[in-house]
């Protein structure tokens, strides 16, 4: 008998661009998307910790080429995509990963400088990403993006409202592109993490992660980020061709947890 299953779960072959690649969750995509077979782009700020990740994915025996890239800065945005493209032929998937948290609260001096830092970086970055390989991943048949925005985005923590605002923009942005870019071959999903151990939270001591977790969140830990690495693998599979617009929360059972 013939199989119904008809759908790709195999990204071998794509080519994945991942931003804030040398760190996190951003590394941890980077690493399972070239262990699943595609070329990846692995792209950040710094140039040794690009490249120290690039070794880590080769030295895996995966496929791995690192670009400087600060994704709030045009310039660089525009030849780096162009680069990808004249390295491999082809972008098929755009993983919006990179992020900064600034504290401040709505009357701190420094208040208007982190706001616009803040949305700059993860929010209006992501959009323009978006418009710089559009051409590239229309042209893949099955283009894929993922923004990574937060549990913030469902919620609220205090104290950091840019970051909230924006990641809560974030889903939003990933609605819009849905459905503009519905006739056009590209899906547009976000996942919303909850607490990860990464860079980003490793400030936070130990004793107030496990108290946070235990009273947050159901599974009562901080997730790695291979966890989270895992929800946004299903999102750019061929097979999810029809998953468009949607957010997946990888957060423990954080935004479920009443009491
Ligand atoms: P991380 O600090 O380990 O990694 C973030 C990476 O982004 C770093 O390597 C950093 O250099 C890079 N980056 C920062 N600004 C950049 C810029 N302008 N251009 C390019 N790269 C830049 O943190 P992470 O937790 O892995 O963060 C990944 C994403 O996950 C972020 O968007 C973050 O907001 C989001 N997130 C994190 C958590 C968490 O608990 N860690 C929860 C929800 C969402």
């Amino acid at each position: 008998m013939t199989r119904l299953s008809k759908l790709s779960r195999s990204i071998a072959g794509k080519v994945a661009l991942v931003t804030g690649a040398a760190s996190g969750m951003g590394r941890a995509t980077a690493h399972l998307f070239a262990d699943e077979g595609a070329h990846v782009a692995v792209t950040d700020l710094d140039q040794s910790k690009v490249e120290a990740v690039v070794k880590e994915i080769s030295d895996a025996g995966g496929s791995a080429c690192g670009w400087v890239l600060d994704v709030s800065n045009d310039a660089q945005r525009a030849s780096v995509v162009a680069a990808i493209v004249a390295r491999w032929n082809a972008l098929d998937i755009l993983i919006n990963n990179a992020g900064i948290v600034v504290e401040g609260e709505v009357n701190s001096a420094d208040f208007a400088a982190g706001w616009t830092r803040t949305f700059d970086v993860l929010l209006t970055a992501q959009v323009m990403l978006v418009r710089d390989c559009l051409p590239h991943l229309e042209a893949s048949g099955a283009g894929r993006i993922v923004n990574i925005a937060s549990t913030e985005g469902l919620g609220a923590t205090k104290g950091i409202s840019p970051y909230t605002a924006a990641k809560t923009g974030v889903i939003g942005l990933t609605r819009s592109l849905a459905v503009e870019f519905g006739t056009r071959g590209i899906t547009v999903n976000c996942i919303c993490p909850g607490p990860i151990n990464t860079g980003m939270t490793t400030n936070i001591p130990d004793d107030a992660k496990a108290e946070f977790a235990r009273r947050r969140v159901a599974l009562k830990r901080y997730a790695e980020p291979e966890e989270v690495a895992h929800g946004t693998l299903n999102f750019v599979l061929p097979a999810a061709q029809y998953i468009t617009g949607t957010h997946l929360a990888v957060d423990g059972g954080l935004t479920i947890k009443n009491a």
